[in-house]
């Protein structure tokens, strides 16, 4: 056989689908007219598959060989061998019986139930008359086989003149039938890609976002390569390759890609750029479109899809999808799905920046909380050695028998004063201490208990005087807690001079311990004055004193449950507080257990 039978390689890999109804029924009418007006009983039409297989589409005539043959699948070469030894009838191919090997043909053919007529030009049931339909390339595309003549003989020349016409015909609809079905195929493969792209900007990385569709892009639009560029709010932008990563490329083509994905997302019009395809559309002009073929020769492209990408009336970027030459063009349909995907893909880029913005301004913050925690420190450390001077030398002038009377009383106010202010440089100390990212806590064991009976014993004395009672519930067993002593100590410390310091006379106060689940629980309760709820919800803020006239009386600097809060957050626990204007207050400490 003179004429090549390869299979053109379909763009969807070796699946089949025929959902297009109307291709098959112009097939199936195709096949009935030869059965009807040519005289023959059965006539069946196959289409090439890509993967090199002929698959029966159609079959007219015989219900029972409708039934056998109806997507039938059999190998090209096969055919290819037995129409090796056929007879030349224009379009047709005559094997006849006596030529064809019986074993092969029945695996792939049907055989008629009939006996030959007795006549020299008698038909045989294992005659084979088929035309190969080859496209205008002279692409093997699909068969029509047909059998079982009325008359029972094999046909002469006016009858396969008709046949030829019928064969012409059967070409022309499988070759539509067959674009058809790539057609459908090239957008069911689009919108697939925009599913998956659709599903990936829901991420808030855009290079997350690249790395999720690029394959999809790639394969749904049967693209050879890819590159999306999104503009940064400079003006620059990022390139991404169907490689993965960011990439570079040459400045022109960029310069050239920017103002056209601005005029293309204008116009919201996808351009499609292919040799001999002119003019480029409003969003190119002849300048750069020369640009652009030359830049796709030098990468071997054939043609390109080029998508704007954006979101509202901003245009955000582009993306750019290449076919190699001789591979389909691309329709209106992919167009179209591209530039829905260019309008998923602007959201995410917008999104993407909005996060990378977020990012920054945390970024920033916890600069400038960690220099804030560094100025604390500085400041308190410089006014802690001057302080402790004063304070020696106040020591020294109190022991000095020089002094008496209203110097001695002042003397006194000066050391309270000076002590004061040393706790509130201790507080800051600590607070940016315990805020320092850098000083990273070490959990070791800590027994509460001892803890909370060290706090209380030396707060004892304080509250007696004030008429307030401490109570400490022992815990049946220890409780034993994964922290910093120190740290841990500070915590119960505060929260029950708190408790004390914002109870009035002839309240209570209970401490008590206990452990749930993983952690184990500090709780401290008082009788007190109690913190209105807007007030809670602000605690724990440095230097946050409530706005309670009761509250503001007591001395505090509203440092002591900044500091509890950050060691607590530090050791993985967590604060809760329960509280009750004018009748008290819990604060409840969850830690790890040790
Ligand atoms: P301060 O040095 O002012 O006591 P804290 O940080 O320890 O600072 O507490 C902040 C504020 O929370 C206090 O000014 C007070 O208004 C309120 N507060 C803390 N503990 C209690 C409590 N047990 N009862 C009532 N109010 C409290």
């Amino acid at each position: 056989m003179s004429r090549e039978t390869t299979a053109r390689p379909a763009q969807t890999g070796g699946a089949t689908r025929w959902s297009d109804a109307p291709s098959r029924d112009a097939l199936q009418l195709i096949a009935e007219g030869v059965t009807k007006v040519a005289g023959f009983g059965i006539a069946a039409i196959s289409v090439v598959r890509s993967d090199g297989k002929l698959e029966v589409m159609a079959v007219a005539g015989s219900d029972e060989a409708g039934e056998s043959l109806q997507g039938r699948r059999t190998p090209i070469d096969q055919l290819s061998r037995e129409l090796d030894k056929a007879d030349d009838w224009g379009l047709f191919r005559f094997v006849p019986h006596e030529r064809l090997d019986p074993g092969v043909f029945e695996q792939w053919g049907w055989v008629p139930d009939i006996e030959p007529i007795d006549a020299p030009d008698a038909w045989h049931p294992l005659d084979l008359l088929t035309a190969p339909l080859y496209d205008d390339e002279g692409v093997l595309r699909g068969t029509l086989a047909i059998d079982l003549p009325a008359d029972g003989r094999r046909p002469g020349e006016a009858q396969r003149a008709v046949l030829n016409t019928y064969a012409e015909q059967a070409r022309q609809a499988v070759i539509v039938a067959l674009e058809r079905e790539a057609l459908a195929d090239q957008v069911r493969m689009a919108e697939t890609a925009r599913r998956i792209v659709r599903r990936a900007a829901a991420q808030l990385r855009m290079d997350r976002i690249v790395e999720d569709s690029r394959e999809a892009l790639v394969e749904g639009f049967s693209a050879h390569g890819m590159w999306l560029q999104t503009f940064d709010q400079d003006g620059r932008g990022t390139i991404y390759s169907a490689a993965g990563g960011a990439s570079e490329l040459d400045p022109e083509m960029v310069e050239i890609a920017q103002a056209a994905a601005h005029r293309a997302w204008d116009a919201q019009e996808p351009v499609v750029v292919a040799p001999g395809r002119r003019p480029f559309g409003p969003a190119i002009d002849r300048h750069q479109g020369q640009v652009i073929q030359a830049f796709m020769e030098e990468i071997g492209a054939g043609s390109l899809l080029f998508t704007p990408l954006g979101a509202g009336p901003e245009c955000l970027g582009n993306l750019v999808l290449t076919r190699l030459e001789g591979a389909p063009d691309w329709t209106e349909a992919e167009a179209t799905a591209a530039l829905d995907i260019g309008h998923d893909l602007g959201r995410a880029i917008l999104n993407a920046r909005t996060f990378e913005r977020e990012h920054q301004l945390v970024e920033e913050l916890q600069a400038l909380d960690s220099y804030k925690g560094q100025l604390i420190a500085t400041v308190a450390h410089e006014l802690k050695n001057p302080l402790t001077s004063v304070m020696g030398h106040l020591e020294m002038l109190e022991s000095s028998p020089d002094f008496s009377g209203t110097t001695r009383s002042s003397l006194h106010a000066m050391d309270r004063g000076a002590r004061r202010m040393v706790r509130v440089i201790d507080d800051l100390l600590l607070l940016s201490k315990v805020g320092d990212a850098e000083n990273p806590l070490i959990p070791v064991p800590v027994d509460l208990y001892r803890i909370v009976e060290e706090v209380v014993d030396l707060i004892t004395v304080a509250a007696t005087q004030k008429g307030v009672a401490v109570q400490v519930e022992k815990p049946v067993e220890p409780v034993v807690a994964a922290g910093d002593a120190t740290e841990l100590d500070r915590v119960c410390a505060n929260l029950v001079s708190n408790a004390v310091k914002y109870t009035p006379d002839g309240g209570a106060v209970t401490v008590s311990l206990g452990r749930d689940g993983d952690e184990v629980l500090l709780t401290v309760t008082d009788e007190g004055i109690g913190i209105s709820e807007q007030d809670v919800a602000r605690l724990g803020t440095e230097f946050f004193r409530s706005s309670n006239p009761e509250a503001v009386a007591q001395p505090g600097t509203g440092l002591g449950l900044a500091i509890v809060s950050r060691v607590v957050a530090r050791h993985h626990g967590r604060m809760e507080i329960e509280s009750t204007l004018g009748a008290g207050s819990t604060f409840r400490v969850f830690l790890p257990a040790g």
